[in-house]
């Protein structure tokens, strides 16, 4: 790896009321090592504001798990960017798998999110990933380099210098299956080589691109070995502060 500070960042979905996000945050803040690696957790919108409390101070940052790219409005349900900004949030995941299948987002939306995070300061996670039928037709490259292509199209050099790329392949999602580290290292190298062609050398030296995917304790250490993997986006093993304290602190 490069000088690329690794980040380990746990989304918490539709986990955890209130009580027990502060619960699981304040014990994490206690069991995460200091100082060796950026650790982000992204719990539910309603408890991003006590979570912050309790974290403030220790070495975790907080992050949400979506955003809407509109600064105000009537837009019922959404929040903006401005308003995770005020809630304590630095990083934002954008693109998510689920949110893709789920709720409609597209390469097209997610650029506008990213731009929307970028303008307010905050860090974008953009996800992006191959389904299990599309790596079976050898379009995981093709899929890949659209999702970049057009989920960054219109971006100056200076917008993305904090920009993270979280690679899921979604067949690894939630399901134990997790890319072997030589597949997720093909995949990163691959990634950042469509960062040089589009921004050049210097933003794919520096960029950090995380893996995503059914991520535990006893696998963090051998993806992090790969040059390519900069870190992890973990779903499942995130909530449970020992368990996530495992991978956050695996250099130790
Ligand atoms: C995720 O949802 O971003 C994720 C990687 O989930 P899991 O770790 O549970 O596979």
């Amino acid at each position: 790896m490069e000088n690329r500070r690794p980040l380990i960042a746990g989304n918490w979905k539709m986990f955890k009321t209130c009580p027990e996000a502060v619960e699981t945050a304040k014990q994490l803040a206690q069991l995460v090592d200091k100082n060796t690696v950026d650790v982000m957790i992204a719990p539910q919108f309603t408890a991003l504001v006590p979570v912050s409390d309790v974290i403030k101070g220790s070495c975790i940052l907080l992050g949400a798990q979506n955003l809407f790219y509109e600064s105000e409005g009537a837009y019922t349900g959404e929040i903006s960017p401005s308003m995770l900004v005020s809630a304590g949030c630095r990083y934002v995941i954008i693109g998510h798998s689920e949110r893709r299948q789920y709720f409609g987002e597209n390469d097209g939306t997610v650029n506008k999110k990213i731009r929307a995070a970028i303008k307010n300061d905050l860090i974008p996670i953009l996800c992006v990933g191959e389904s299990e039928k599309e790596r079976e037709s050898k379009e995981t490259f093709n899929v890949l380099d659209r999702q970049i292509t057009i989920g960054l199209k219109g971006f100056s050099l200076d917008d993305l210098d904090t920009l993270v790329v979280a690679y899921e392949p979604i067949w690894a999602i939630g399901t134990g299956k997790t890319a072997t580290k030589e597949q997720a290292q093909e995949v990163h190298q691959f990634i950042r080589s469509i960062i040089e062609k589009i921004f050049g050398n210097n933003l794919a030296k520096s960029i950090r691109i995380l893996y995503g995917g059914s991520v535990k304790p006893d696998n963090i250490k051998e993806l992090m070995k790969m040059p390519d993997v900069d870190g992890a986006l973990v779903g499942g093993a995130s909530l449970d502060a020992q368990t996530f304290s495992k991978i956050t602190n695996f250099q130790g």
